[in-house]
């Protein structure tokens, strides 16, 4: 908040010192700033040439998960969806034949899964609510592009991630 003196002092119409006229303390002061921060350890990182390390629990884009024999994990039973607070996840169940029950051990699978990326925040509330580990946010930062299509993930892409 500005105080009484403070006005004054903005407001005020002093006529510059010559020293203030040539503006050179000013240019020495930021020299000196400058200088100081040359010999400083940066904070910043050449992205993408350079990685930052994330910490264990960073949340990264989202993959579906297979078990061991390489089937499916998700069963489409629609906890994700449920717990999604941005209604980004959308999916289709389906039925397995009879001939595939015993293959596939589940009799329920997700005929269709896709995130839209452009509303998940990331809150990890999916990975949380699933009973089949089945979907983990454990890939990389999404990255920017120009196409909003590239960011609605399918099922395919999220079990290639
Ligand atoms: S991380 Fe959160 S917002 Fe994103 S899909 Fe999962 S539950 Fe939805
Ligand atoms: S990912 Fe998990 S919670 Fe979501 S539908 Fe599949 S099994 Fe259910």
């Amino acid at each position: 908040m500005l105080t009484l003196t403070n006005r004054k002092k903005i407001l005020s119409n002093k006529p510059m010192t010559w020293m203030e006229k040539i503006y050179l303390p000013s240019i020495i002061n930021g020299l000196k700033i400058t200088i100081r921060h040359l010999f400083k350890k940066k904070i910043t990182i050449q992205y993408p040439e350079d990685k930052r390390v994330f910490s264990t629990n960073f949340r990264g884009l989202h993959s579906l998960k297979r078990d061991e024999y390489g089937r499916e994990r998700c069963t489409a039973c629609g906890l994700c969806a449920l717990a999604c607070p941005a209604e980004a996840i959308t999916m289709i169940s389906a039925e397995r034949k009879d001939t595939e029950v015993n293959l596939y051990r589940e009799e329920k699978y997700a005929k269709e899964y896709t995130i839209n990326m452009l509303r998940c925040i990331f809150c990890g509330l999916c990975e949380e609510a699933c009973p089949k580990k089945a979907i983990y946010l454990d890939g990389n930062i999404p990255m920017p592009d120009i196409n909003r299509e590239n960011f609605i993930f399918t099922k395919e892409k999220l079990l290639d991630n």
